[in-house]
Formats: structure tokens, sequence, C-alpha cells
């Protein structure tokens, strides 16, 4: 057994990604059923004085590999470090985000330590001592547990928004080592990347959507919902029947190959309710399902269900929702 758990932080642009307290929490769960500490390892430009903070989240020790070169992603240097690093502190398990770097980084890492991957895990349990990880296989349409074998190291990438994450730790703060480097060689470099800086409402952080598919029957009607996610503080996400269709783009695609979200509220706006985008806003707290079709699958998963026709609904609807915030200012 190795002496900890080890998790690997997300740090983008200054920051630490919302996915990697998600991380830590588990890690932090798997930890105490294993009974080791919770230690990260941070790659990125200025980590080093960031660390600290993951101590709200329960870790003990991050490794910093700080360094200007390591400001964005790039799986042929942040492999080759991260492997040196776990080398040195010898994990029972490694977790990371299965966010779209994660998936990337995780696939590559586990072949670099000959270790075995469980990735886009949905749950993650150790019973006596041995460690079980549970994710989707055909397409989302059931769900497998994955072992290791005696003495294999356990890699696991856990789907964003479906791990619950801790009550952060205010005053508690990781130690923090700065890990030496010298950063690879590499064949390739980020020159620089494009933020969409529109001031839209990050789907994965959204706390209430607003999303629509097929029955929207053009690209044009979506301002209909961009309108109502306005009035709401929404954000506006869409089938994949609506992207492959060009209405909208990827990044907005919910499901299981688009984003995992988890809002206080989602509302599915002329989308059947395919298992595939199941998966993707089944954990919502809240689903309102708008379907002019009431045999429509949506239904069985909603909260609330408005059988119409959703070009009578969806206006008046937001104009109630206009009148009723403004009798409330
Ligand atoms: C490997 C794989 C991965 C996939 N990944 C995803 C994914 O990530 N996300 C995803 O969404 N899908 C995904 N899919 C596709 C999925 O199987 C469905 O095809 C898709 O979700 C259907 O989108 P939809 O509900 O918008 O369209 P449809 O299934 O065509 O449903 C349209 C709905 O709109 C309703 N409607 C039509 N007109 C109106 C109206 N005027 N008023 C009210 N309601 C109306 C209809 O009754 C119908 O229920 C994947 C499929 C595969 C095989």
């Amino acid at each position: 057994m190795g002496k900890c758990v080890c998790i690997i932080a997300e740090f983008r642009h200054g920051a630490f990604r919302r996915v990697t307290y998600e991380v830590a929490s588990e890690g932090k769960r798997l930890a105490d059923a294993l009974g080791v500490g919770l230690c990260a390892v941070a790659v990125g430009s200025g980590v080093a004085d960031k660390a600290a903070e993951l101590g709200r989240y329960a870790v003990d020790k991050v490794f910093a590999v700080d360094d200007p070169a390591l400001e964005n992603y790039l799986a042929e240097s942040y492999v080759p470090l991260v492997a040196d690093v776990l080398a040195g502190c010898d994990p029972a398990a490694v977790v990371m985000s299965a966010s779209v770097d994660g998936k990337d980084f995780a696939a590559r890492l586990s072949a670099r330590l000959k270790a075995g991957l469980a990735q886009d895990c949905t749950q993650v349990v150790c019973e006596n001592g041995k460690i079980k990880a549970k994710r989707p296989v055909f397409a989302g349409k059931c769900y497998g547990w994955c072992e290791w074998a005696e003495g294999a190291l356990p890699v696991i990438s856990c789907r964003p928004n479906v791990m619950d994450c801790l009550a952060p730790m205010e005053d508690k703060k990781a130690e923090v080592e700065k890990v030496q480097v010298s950063i690879p060689q590499t064949r390739s470099c980020v020159k620089s990347l494009d933020l969409d800086t529109s001031g839209k409402v990050e789907l994965t952080e959204a706390e209430i959507i607003v999303s629509g598919g097929r029955g929207m029957k053009g690209p044009e009607n979506y301002a209909m919902l961009e309108e109502l996610a306005k009035v709401l503080g929404a954000a506006v996400g869409a089938s994949r029947a609506a992207v492959d269709s060009g209405w909208r783009p990827h990044a907005d695609q919910v499901g299981q190959t688009g984003k995992v979200v988890n809002p206080n509220l989602y509302i599915a706006v002329g989308i059947s309710g395919a298992i595939q985008h199941l998966a993707g806003m089944g954990s919502s707290k809240f689903i309102v399902a708008v379907n002019k079709d009431s045999e429509a699958p949506i239904f069985s998963k909603a909260d609330y269900g408005v059988v119409e026709d959703l070009f009578n609904f969806v206006p008046a609807f937001t104009e109630e929702i206009r009148k009723l915030k403004s009798s409330c200012s």
C-alpha cells in the first residue's frame, strides 16, 4: 500500500479550477478509507504561491511544479514532470478530473506509469482496502465497476460535476514543497489560447441552464432561449442533435459526448431525453421539461413537465418571469 492518495490539481490562468476541489474531496474520502494522507501535484506558472489554498479541501501536502514555461497545459511536458514527482511520493492511488485536459493527461500518465486507468468515473469506493471505481461503458448505456490487480496502481479520473465537494475549511493551509525541475524539451508548444470572453455564464459552473434540442427547429429560434436565459441569469445549453445540425457550438453540448452539468435548475426545451443526454444533466437538482409529446422519455426524469408547444410556452414563460422579477424589485 502506498503512503498517500495523490490528486492532480488543475491550475489555469492563476487559479485552481473548481474540478480540483471536487477531486480533492473525492481523494479525501478515499484517503480516509485507506487510512493514508492526501497530497496533490500542482503544475503551472505561479502555482506555488496559491498551492497552500488546497488545504481548504483537505489536502495535507502539495508538490508544486512552478515555472513560467508551464503556463498552458501540454501533455508532452506535464506528463513526465508529474510522473517524476509521483515516483517520489509513492501513491496508493492517483485521482484527477475527467475534464478535457484531464482525460488526455490521465491516459498518457497511466501509460507512462504502467498503471491501470479508470476514466470518467462517477463513483469511487474502497471495500476492505480494495479500490473500486464505477464508470460508463457501451457509450453510457450501462455502468461497470473497475478493480485493480494486486500491486497495480489505480489511476482514476472523475467526471466533473458529479463528486460532492467538501465544505471548505477556511483556515486550513496545505504544506507546500516547491519541486525543482528541468523543463522537458518538447516538439510542440502552446503559443496562445483564445478564451471566450463574451461574458456568457459557463455551462459547467451555471446554477440554471436552459437547453434547447431539435424541437427548436432552427438556429434563429435560440434567440428565444437566450432571452429566457437572460431573465433567469442562466446559461444556454443544447442537445447533440442541435449541435450536429450546426445550430449551436459544440461547447454548448450537454451529454455524454458534451459537458456534464449539475445546476440547481435544468430546463430542457424540445429535447426528447435520450440516454446520452441524460448522462450529462441527470444529476441536476430540479429538471423541467417542455415538450409537445407527452410520451417523451425526458418526462420520466423531470420533476416538472410542461406538455405544450415550446413556441407558445417559452415567450409566455419569459414574460411571466420578467413580471415576477419586476414586482419583487
Ligand atoms: C455515442 C453517442 C453519444 C451521444 N452523445 C450525446 C450527447 O452528449 N448529448 C446529446 O444530447 N445527445 C447525444 N447523443 C445523441 C442522442 O442519442 C440523441 O440523438 C439526441 O440527444 C437527440 O436530441 P434531441 O432530444 O434534441 O432530438 P430529438 O430526439 O429529435 O427530440 C426532439 C424533441 O423535441 C420535441 N419537439 C419537437 N417540436 C416541438 C415543439 N414545437 N414544442 C415542444 N417540443 C417539441 C419532440 O417531441 C422531441 O421529443 C449521442 C448519441 C450517441 C450514439
